[in-house]
């Protein structure tokens, strides 16, 4: 069950990059919750993205955008922008291409840098313009403990989340005094698709290393993002927040 208070968000627009399925979904489904209206954005899964509508406030659109390509960007802010402009955006698509350094390839190297950072720089430039023109808007960003610790396998992976972590950061201090907030959520070990992916006996390891001895659920990581965006964290911006059931 959420705590969200059904009118926390009510009449503003969030775009929640990669919510099709795991940690994304879960975010727009406690934004709608809350009241906000949902632009669910996906790569590939478009059943998944529609079957999502359903259960979101009316005025939520599902739109199809490789958010790793500036044209996939321009096509997801302008179809924000034709449902009356977003004031709250989640930037949560990633993927994962993990191997050891000496043998990463440039292929692998350059797709994790692109759909997980550079798409959250490109995003954020293009969102916070009409921000800056209401005055008003609060962006999260979706990082990961591998970019606050390192991860071996992951090189590629945790650059990319360190850069968002700073990349935020900066953001946030620029857009401040224009009452734009910019935070992060960095989840440790979550049961999705992408965790699902990983060798069983290293998912056991790292299991017994959690103190709560279990990984964590989407619905787990949803409600600090609602918070974060809502008017609780008016006072709130330039932070990273952990939730990894004590891992790290
Ligand atoms: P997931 O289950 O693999 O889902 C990834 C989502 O991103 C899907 O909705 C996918 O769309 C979308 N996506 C991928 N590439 C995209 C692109 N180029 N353009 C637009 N959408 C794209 O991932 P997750 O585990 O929920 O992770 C969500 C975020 O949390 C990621 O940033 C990840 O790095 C971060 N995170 C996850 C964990 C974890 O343990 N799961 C831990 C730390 C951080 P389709 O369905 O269309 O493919």
């Amino acid at each position: 069950m959420s705590a969200s208070d059904p009118v926390e968000l009510t009449g503003q627009l969030a775009i929640v990059t990669g919510s099709s399925r795991g940690i994304g979904r879960a975010i727009a489904l406690e934004l709608g919750r809350a009241g906000a209206k949902v632009v669910v954005n996906y790569l590939r899964n478009q059943e998944a993205a529609e079957l999502l509508l359903a259960e979101l406030p009316p005025g939520s659109l599902a739109v199809q955008a490789d958010v790793s390509t500036q044209e996939g960007v321009d096509r997801l802010m302008a179809a924000a922008e034709a449902a009356g402009g977003a004031s709250l955006l989640v930037n949560n698509a990633g993927v994962t291409r993990d191997g050891l350094m000496l043998r990463m390839s440039d292929e692998d190297w350059n797709e994790v840098i692109d759909t997980n950072l550079t798409s959250v720089f490109r995003m954020c430039r293009a969102a916070a313009q009409p921000m800056m023109q209401r005055r008003k808007g609060a962006i999260v960003n979706l990082t990961s403990i591998s970019g606050i610790a390192g991860n071996p396998g992951q090189c590629n992976y945790s650059a990319a989340k360190a850069g968002i972590i700073a990349f935020s950061r900066s953001m946030a201090k620029e857009l401040g005094r224009r009452n734009i907030r910019v935070n992060c959520v960095a989840p440790g070990f979550i049961d999705t698709d992408m965790t699902r992916a990983l060798p069983g006996e290293l998912v056991e390891g790292v299991q017994k290393m959690i103190p709560l001895r279990r990984l964590g659920k989407s619905e787990e990581v949803a409600p600090i993002v609602r918070f974060l965006l809502g008017p609780g964290a008016a006072y709130i911006t330039a932070q990273t927040f952990v939730v990894d059931g004590g891992l790290s």
